[in-house]
């Protein structure tokens, strides 16, 4: 295994729409396990391929908490069946966009049908945190950021702020 490149915003191929996987093979696994590691080692609770710099329909999950037994779930060609009415709004953060949180308001449940590694179809219907993790890095598979839902003038806050910091890092 071996971890991999988080890209930050602003980025043009976090913006980019992920194209479907075909095909459930070794390379893929690789990639999953790859993601898992990068995941665990940022420390993160979802990643979306396309943080990766890969344009393809994956994520992985585990909201398990410190001390918890660890729940991952990797998802493949993941689509939303069902959303509810009911909201719910979590304080979000995102590996791509680090240091920066702000309350997002979506909706409280969500269905979800995806591949599991062994490319089997499966449905999950969640709530609380874990509702709110997978229509995260769902939204990332079509180029979308928690930072869109926020104003233009706290985006464009916080995307100048990153920008300069990656000038800096360059510099430094
Ligand atoms: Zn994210």
């Amino acid at each position: 295994m071996s971890l991999l490149n988080i890209l930050v915003a602003p980025d043009p191929r976090l913006k980019n729409k992920a194209l479907p996987v075909e095909k459930v093979d070794s390379a893929l696994s690789r990639l999953i396990d790859d993601m898992f590691e990068t995941m665990y080692q940022a420390p993160g609770i979802g990643l979306a391929a396309p943080q990766v710099g890969v344009a393809k329909k994956v994520i992985v999950v585990d909201t398990a908490k410190k001390g918890e037994e660890a729940q991952p779930m990797a998802l493949i060609n993941p689509e939303i069946l069902w959303l509810s009415e009911e909201t719910s709004s979590y304080e979000e953060g995102c590996l791509s966009v680090p240091e920066h949180y702000a309350e997002v308001i979506r909706p409280a449940r969500v269905r979800v049908r995806y591949q599991d590694r062994q490319g089997e179809i499966r449905e999950i219907e969640a709530d609380g945190l874990l509702s709110t993790v997978l229509q995260h890095e769902i939204d990332h598979l079509s180029g979308k950021l928690f930072v869109d839902y926020l104003s233009a003038l706290k985006r464009g806050m916080i995307l100048r702020k990153l920008e300069k910091a990656k000038k800096q890092a360059v510099r430094g």
